[in-house]
């Protein structure tokens, strides 16, 4: 029993499949099934749900089709990584690459009984002291909660208005000023260029890997960052820690970046948090992209997204800082796809 807990708590287990999974996820002829079909439902309805109800019907069906298929190749992945993965690294291999940003550091003043939680459970006091009394609250709010969204700290709404603008009519920016930039990391509002360029300059020094976007419940938490941006010294601070909201745009910006690496190369990961790792030529780093920094292709009927990435594991693209490891990976999916 506690080896098993132990096992749970291991954070070297991959929480999302990755990038070589994925892609063998994304080209599985029962899922490109799927996704065709789901593309052209999305045709027929053509921004129009409320006359098809019909097609949405169908389309929800299909995607939840895709996600239990997902969740199965999930299941096996994980169970693989146990069983040969594992044994690997006790033989003296490293784990495959992967993100190891601490979300809970972002989530955190979102969910201030959370927050205390993490400090307090485990301190020594009586059930009765006040810390005892507040951990027992929290538990209680945390099983009890139905809230389904977070506000930023401090933007709470005032009567159903935004706390912000005193006349409703228009939107924050402009309000008076000329200049306004909002961390999504920070939740803060930033008034004068200067002030922001400071607190750009305080992120650039203070990295973690995560450059994908985070949501928690419905609220955009952390925004998209470009790595190659993130370490561009020649760059302004602001400029190297543009948020980018939209994934298809700041993956056709990062498309441009790889455009000018020579094919093959040797290359080293742009980001600053990672060093003294090369990859071998453009394929190579976008699989390190996916898998060390969270930056994900969109869904493949994403319009505004103009080349993807193939993140197919090849003899030429692999690492050129390890030795080529044995990773086998069994994809099972399911061979029909129940019908709709
Ligand atoms: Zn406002
Ligand atoms: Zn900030
Ligand atoms: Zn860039
Ligand atoms: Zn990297």
């Amino acid at each position: 029993m506690q080896q098993s807990m132990e096992h749970h708590r291991d954070s070297n287990v991959l929480l999302h499949l990755d990038a070589a999974a994925n892609n063998k996820f994304e080209t599985d002829p029962n899922v490109i099934n799927i996704s065709e079909r789901i593309a052209s439902i999305t045709e027929k309805i053509d921004r129009q749900p409320q006359k098809h109800p019909d097609l949405v019907k169908e389309r929800a069906s299909l995607y939840a089709d895709k996600t239990k298929l997902r969740k199965k190749l999930l299941h096996e992945f994980k169970k693989d990584w146990w069983e040969t993965l594992y044994d690997e690294y006790t033989s003296g291999n490293s784990f495959s690459e992967k993100d190891i940003t601490s979300l809970f550091d972002i989530y955190r003043k979102y969910t201030p009984e959370r927050d205390r939680l993490s400090r307090d459970l485990f301190r020594e006091a009586s059930i009765d002291s006040e810390t005892g009394k507040q951990c027992l609250t929290d538990l209680i709010t945390i099983c009890s909660s139905t809230e389904y969204l977070v506000y930023y700290p401090g933007l709470q709404p005032n009567d159903g208005q935004c706390p912000r603008c005193r006349n409703n009519k228009r939107a924050h920016r402009r309000v008076n000023r000329n200049f306004l930039e909002f961390c999504y990391l920070c939740a803060e509002m930033v008034d004068s260029e200067d002030e922001w360029k400071k607190h750009c300059q305080v992120h650039i020094e203070n990295l973690t890997p995560q450059c994908g976007m985070l949501r928690y419940r419905n609220t955009l938490i952390s925004p998209r960052f470009c790595p190659f941006c993130l370490s561009d010294g020649t760059k302004e601070y602001d400029a190297r820690f543009r948020q980018w909201r939209d994934k298809s745009t700041l993956l056709n910006h990062i498309d441009e970046h790889l455009g000018l690496l020579k094919p093959l190369a040797l290359v080293p990961c742009p980001h600053p948090c990672c060093e003294n790792q090369d990859y071998k030529g453009a394929a190579a780093l976008q699989r390190h992209f996916f898998d060390a920094h969270s930056l994900e292709e969109p869904r493949p009927n994403c319009q505004a997204r103009k080349r993807r990435w193939s993140v197919q594991e090849t003899e030429t693209t692999s690492f050129a800082h390890k030795p080529p490891k044995k990773k086998k990976v069994e994809v099972v999916i399911a061979e029909k796809v129940d019908s709709v």
